[in-house]
């Protein structure tokens, strides 16, 4: 039988914390037992908390999702505190694993830290290939500085530090605060604040044109569980829909539009920033995997 795992979910209260507590319960297994923290339960951008949190539960496995996160306007008025807050969660998080014995880590990227100017689509190898876009610099660094810690507890200490890189993620529990929300939440709360006020006109900020991959939350939790169970290399792997799935925002605004049976004007706001055009991901490595996995060849190692 193998040995019982302790798996701590950090930012466990968020979108995707949400959603991967709510896979365990319908996917659960008897040899693993998971604990959700939320902010409440100490800073991590403190070591002292950090570890102290560590030491209460003796994890053998880590999901790490607490971060600074926000939409695009968000982003681009913070990017200091993006870069410092999620660099020092990052640190605390990686050193106080390594210092507790932790089997296993994944981290959480974001497509949106790939290099701006580049070649679609975007694979796992490209992630420091070129500066990111300029609206959310401070996260992108901090971010992809993850990539180079896990590369370095693996070459110093043969750690197994990993990361994923999903793209756009929305579901329930989502942000729908107008001043940081993404733009799917953003969209539906517009939306429907517009709706209860009786106007007619539904203004998406920017050009309407740029592109993204959309995932659901639920979805990408159950290939959280996969790559905690059963994915064991350090590079990071791409959690993304095909890029025939990619939808513009134009697009997006008329599917809300649409389900809100709203049958106003849609305007674009064209003095409000598009941020990055697209950052199409390639899932292809995450399909190989799957494709093994379904005929039964893992465990790989
Ligand atoms: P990004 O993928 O990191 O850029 O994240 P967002 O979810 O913030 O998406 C941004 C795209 O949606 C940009 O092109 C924005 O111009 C556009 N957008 C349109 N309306 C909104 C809105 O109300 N909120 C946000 N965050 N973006 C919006």
């Amino acid at each position: 039988m193998s040995k019982n795992k302790i798996i701590l979910v950090t930012g466990g209260s968020g979108l995707v914390g949400r959603a991967i507590h709510t896979a365990v319960e319908s996917e659960a297994r008897p040899d693993e037992t998971w604990i959700f923290l939320s902010s409440k339960d100490g800073d991590l951008c403190n070591y002292d908390a950090t570890k102290r949190i560590f030491d209460k539960h003796h994890p053998s496995h880590v999901i790490h999702l607490a971060a600074m996160v926000g939409g695009l306007f968000h982003n681009m008025s913070h990017n200091l505190d993006f870069l410092r807050k999620n660099l020092q969660m990052n640190d605390n998080v990686l050193q106080v694993s390594y210092e507790n014995g932790v089997e296993k880590v994944v981290s959480c990227l974001s497509t949106c830290i790939f290099p701006d100017k580049t070649h679609y689509p975007i694979d796992e190898t490209m992630v420091h290939d070129g500066p990111p876009h300029p609206s959310n610099f401070g996260y992108s660094y901090a971010k992809r500085m993850i990539d180079v810690m896990n590369k370095a507890y693996y070459e110093q200490h043969g750690c197994i530090f990993t990361s994923v890189v999903p793209c756009n993620v929305f579901g329930p529990h989502d942000n729908y605060n107008l001043e940081s929300s993404h733009v799917i939440p953003g969209l539906i709360r517009k939306l429907h604040d517009i709706i209860q006020q009786g106007g007619e006109s539904f203004t998406v900020m920017g050009t309407g044109k740029p592109l993204r991959q959309f995932i659901y939350s639920l979805d990408l939790a159950r290939l959280f569980l996969w790559v905690l169970r059963e994915y064991n290399e350090v590079e990071p792997i791409i959690l993304s829909v095909d890029e025939k799935s990619e939808t513009s925002i134009k697009e997006l605004a008329e599917e809300i539009a649409k389900s809100y049976d709203f049958k106003g004007k849609i305007v674009f706001d064209t003095t409000k920033a598009d941020g990055q055009y697209k950052k199409t991901a390639s899932n292809a490595k995450l399909r190989k995997y799957l494709r093994i996995s379904s005929l039964h060849r893992f465990p790989l190692q």
